[in-house]
């Protein structure tokens, strides 16, 4: 990327790598910003892994970020970890904006990559959230472009990985093989502690697009959402009344303008444009 930073905000040690870990190593200073530890409080993940104490396994996760940044090449220019615990991330969602807003004036980047909104994992769409908001609450001239990696949502009750809901903006869908397969793979095998999640996601290739104008008051899809699946700490209703709480409390008014088609010029700062193929709006869910 030559035209200025990149952030990429991610709710959980891993997020970075599953959506974008093909991109990371173009990225030129890309600073990394994570909202959780990755370390749930009811310790179940913590215990399964072997580790005595929730701080135990919150390390462990950065530390396997850490060596995945390393097996592939990419040199962070800061790395950053909110320290929310995970699945707690919806709860503080004004404190999170408000977090991001004193790192995006700090860093400027000119991009910030982050998940999309679709009801996949509470974290995720407080993450999301927390970007749209502190794009709202700042200064025109300070504002990145928002860019969003593919996570996951329920697709007729099972997990669909690698793809966005529907929305109304192009996406970019980027191939990856051989060599760039192949270091991604070497990058997803650092996250030792996750390996029984990264199952469900592939290596062939990978999507970003423009971010959308989202209504956070309202679901991200119809009927269940992928989260609710789980005691994963929230339900739909709950989530969206926690972002409107935050809404009134940062006094955002909720004037995002819609990104518009400039998805191009986004999308060739962050790929380089090279290897991408364009597509229109896709996603089966
Ligand atoms: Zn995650």
């Amino acid at each position: 990327m030559g035209c200025g930073r990149a952030a990429i905000v991610a709710a959980h040690p891993d997020d970075e790598t599953l959506g974008a870990g093909g991109i990371l190593p173009r990225l030129r200073e890309p600073i990394f910003i994570h909202v959780t530890d990755g370390a749930p409080r009811d310790m179940r993940d913590a215990a399964a892994n072997g580790f005595g104490s929730r701080e135990e396994y919150g390390q462990a996760r950065r530390r396997e970020f850490l060596e995945a940044m390393r097996a592939g090449g990419v040199r962070p220019a800061e790395t950053v970890s909110l320290g929310y615990a995970d699945q707690e991330a919806s709860l503080h969602m004004a404190e999170l904006t408000r977090d991001l807003l004193r790192l995006l004036r700090h860093t400027r980047p000119r991009l910030v990559l982050v998940h999309p909104y679709e009801g996949g994992h509470p974290d995720h769409d407080a993450a999301a959230f927390a970007v749209h908001a502190a794009w709202g609450l700042l200064p025109p001239a300070l504002r990145p472009r928002i860019v969003e990696y593919t996570s996951y949502h329920n697709c007729g009750g099972a997990i669909e990985t690698g793809t966005f809901l529907p929305a109304p903006v192009p996406e970019i869908r980027m191939p990856l093989g051989g060599a760039a397969r192949e270091r991604k793979e070497r990058m997803l095998a650092c996250f030792k502690t996750q390996q029984p999640v990264l199952q469900y996601f592939g290596t062939g290739g990978e999507r970003f697009r423009a971010a959308p104008a989202y209504d956070f008051t309202a679901p991200p899809h119809s009927g269940r959402l992928f989260y609710e699946q789980f005691s994963w700490g929230m339900k739909e209703g709950e989530w969206t009344a926690q972002a409107e709480a935050a809404r009134r409390a940062l006094g955002w008014p909720y004037l995002r303008l819609a990104p518009g088609p400039a998805a191009p010029e986004e999308h060739s700062l962050v790929l380089g444009g090279a290897a991408a193929m364009r597509h229109g709006v896709s996603g089966r869910c």
